[in-house]
């Protein structure tokens, strides 16, 4: 099935695209660009990115800031969710407490993530 937007969402893809929203938001919620000056445009060889606190959340804002497109392979998508979940995990942990079963955003993304990592990595 196609939506309005033309996304699939009847697909493995489509879901994981769907899951990537949440993070892109969170991510570019939380990096700070203010005293970046490539502006956020994160460079590999640059040595302040590679010092950079917020380094690997850029990074992958870079590689993920628009929709993945249809054509997406299945493995990038689930390595950019890997990645994300992995950051949205380590900074919830730092700037609030949350309790086993709180049912904040974070942390209901956070489970919907991790059950569908759980499930796909005995697939490949
Ligand atoms: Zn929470």
């Amino acid at each position: 099935m196609t939506t309005l937007t033309g996304r699939q969402v009847r697909t493995i893809s489509g879901y994981v695209a769907t899951l990537l929203d949440y993070p892109r938001w969170f991510i570019d919620r939380e990096v700070d660009f203010t005293d970046c000056h490539l502006k956020g445009r994160f460079e590999p060889e640059d040595r302040c990115c590679a010092g950079c606190r917020f380094g690997s959340a850029c990074c992958w804002l870079n590689q993920n800031r628009l929709e993945p497109g249809p054509d997406t392979p299945l493995p990038d998508l689930v390595s950019a969710l890997r990645t994300a979940a992995a950051y949205v995990r380590s900074e919830s942990q730092e700037t609030a407490d949350h309790a086993r079963g709180c049912d904040c955003d974070t942390c209901e993304w956070l489970r919907e993530a991790s059950a569908f990592l759980r499930t796909h990595r005995h697939k490949t």
